[in-house]
Formats: structure tokens, C-alpha cells, sequence
């Protein structure tokens, strides 16, 4: 295997990164620094280290889905202590400790986050070029018009630099009454909620709001949240529903599964 192949599949960096590794001699083989990009290994017999620090590739691969509820921030382990992903996830992480999250979701958004061993899939389903689509339900204000559904889907320039089209339509009727459920129920929804409206209710934010999906191939930091603002609808509250082909479905807020050998073979 070749060797930048190894180091992603260990979950030490993507493979672009991994070169980079390589080329600034912080990678050894069985004791010996390596710079050749070509350079392959044996994961059965050959030592491989990172700075000094010896690396592996996990004894068994596990991909996992959780329903990453409001108010945990997506993270390992925070130094300010606020509550983080890792800390529902740690029954699996006690069974996997190479597990990592794929991406983030702010600490207010809720819905589907994916935690891997396997670095080549993770960092893969980050990378750019793949353009795997997420799909978010969001609460905003406001009521969305045709023109600001047609700016969402041609891309909005942000302060990053222009958007690529996105999928963007208003909920109503049945749809809206299930992004409801899925957004704005649970624990942490009416803290959001209320931090949002200051003295407006519930349901005077609901009334005067809209709710809309927004389907993304990009990942940059709170771009769904930025998007809607720019378009004069700041979100409320913000759910990701679909990563790729998978969706969060019932599992419960909070609760983490193990994706089954299809369903990961559906996000490579
Ligand atoms: N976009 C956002 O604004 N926030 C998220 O958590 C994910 C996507």
C-alpha cells in the first residue's frame, strides 16, 4: 500500500496532507525517514510513525451515524469545556478510539454527523471535488420570494468567495409540518429559539418565519447560516437531514448507529 494511502486510511490526514507529511520528512518507516511519494508499505510487517509517534491503521473499520442534538459542540474535547459530540459517541469511541468526526455542524445545528475510522473515506467525503450533497431543513425569517430562491440556487458571493448552486425551495403544507417536528422540538430547540426571538413566542416566530431546504455540495463554515442571511432570511434554527445518500431518519436525537456495509459502500 502505498504510503500517503496508509497514512489516510489511519486517519492521520487526507491524502493530499499526507504527501505534504511525507515531503517534510516527518514520516518513517521501521526507523527511517521517507520522502519518496511513490514509497510503499506493508501494514502487516513495516513500523510507520508520524513525528516519532507510531501510527496504525484501525483493527477493524466502523463508520458510524449520530443525531447530534443542539448545544454540543463538534469536537474531540473542548477546552472550554462545553459538551461535545465525542462525548455521545463514548461507548464507540471505547470500541473504536480511531473514530473522528466527518466535518462539523455548529453547536445550534442538529441532524446527521458521520464519525469514521477510516480517514480515506472521511477526508474523501470533505474533499471538494467529490461534491457530496447535504441536505438542511432550516427555520428562518421571514418568508422566502422567487427571487431570493434564484439567488440561492445560481450562488451567493460570501465573504469567502461565491457559492456553488444550491438546491434551495420553501416547505409547506406536510413537508413543513415534518421539518417542524425535526427542527423545533426537542431539548435545546426552545432555548434556540427563544435566544433568537428575545420576547417573540414560539409561535409568533413560526408564524412570521418560513421553512426551507437548502441542499449543499460544499462544506464551509456555517454556509448554510450565511447564505440565508445574505439573502435577507437569517436562520432560526438549522437540522441536517442527508449526508450523501444517507438520511437520519428516526433515529433518535442523541443516539449514534453503526452504518451497515452498504451504506458505506454508498458514500465511497
Ligand atoms: N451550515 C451551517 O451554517 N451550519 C452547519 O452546522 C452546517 C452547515
Amino acid at each position: 500500500m502505498r504510503l500517503q494511502k496508509f497514512l489516510a486510511r489511519a486517519g492521520v490526514a487526507s491524502r493530499r496532507h499526507s504527501e505534504e507529511l511525507i515531503a517534510a520528512g516527518r514520516v518513517a518507516v521501521n526507523g527511517a525517514v521517507v520522502t519518496e511519494m511513490g514509497a510503499k508499505v506493508d501494514p502487516d510487517t513495516d513500523v510507520v510513525a508520524v513525528d516519532g509517534a507510531p501510527v496504525a491503521l484501525p483493527e477493524e473499520g466502523a463508520t458510524f451515524m449520530l443525531h447530534k442534538p443542539a448545544g454540543y459542540v463538534t469536537t474531540m474535547s473542548d477546552p472550554q469545556g462545553r459538551p461535545t459530540a465525542a462525548a455521545l459517541m463514548a461507548s464507540e469511541l471505547a470500541a473504536y478510539p480511531a473514530l473522528f468526526p466527518v466535518g462539523r455542524l455548529d453547536s445550534d445545528t442538529t441532524g446527521l454527523l458521520l464519525f469514521t475510522t477510516d480517514g480515506e473515506l472521511g477526508y474523501g467525503l470533505l474533499h471538494p471535488r467529490r461534491h457530496v450533497e447535504k441536505t438542511y431543513l432550516a427555520l428562518v425569517e421571514g418568508r422566502l420570494n422567487e427571487y431570493d430562491l434564484r439567488r440561492l440556487r445560481e450562488g451567493i458571493v460570501l465573504d469567502d468567495g461565491p457559492t456553488l448552486p444550491a438546491g434551495a425551495r420553501v416547505l409547506a403544507g406536510e413537508e413543513a409540518r415534518r421539518a417542524r417536528c425535526l427542527i423545533g422540538s426537542g431539548e435545546g430547540a426552545s432555548g434556540r429559539l427563544q435566544r433568537h426571538g428575545g420576547k417573540r413566542s414560539r409561535g409568533a416566530l413560526e408564524a412570521s418565519g418560513s421553512y426551507v431546504e437548502v441542499r449543499l455540495c460544499e462544506g464551509r463554515k456555517r454556509q448554510v447560516r450565511r447564505m440565508l442571511e445574505a439573502v435577507g432570511h437569517p436562520v432560526i434554527a438549522l437540522h441536517r437531514e442527508a449526508f450523501g445518500p444517507l438520511e437520519v431518519g428516526d433515529l433518535p436525537r442523541g443516539d449514534a448507529r453503526l452504518l451497515t456495509e452498504a451504506e458505506v459502500a454508498a458514500l465511497k
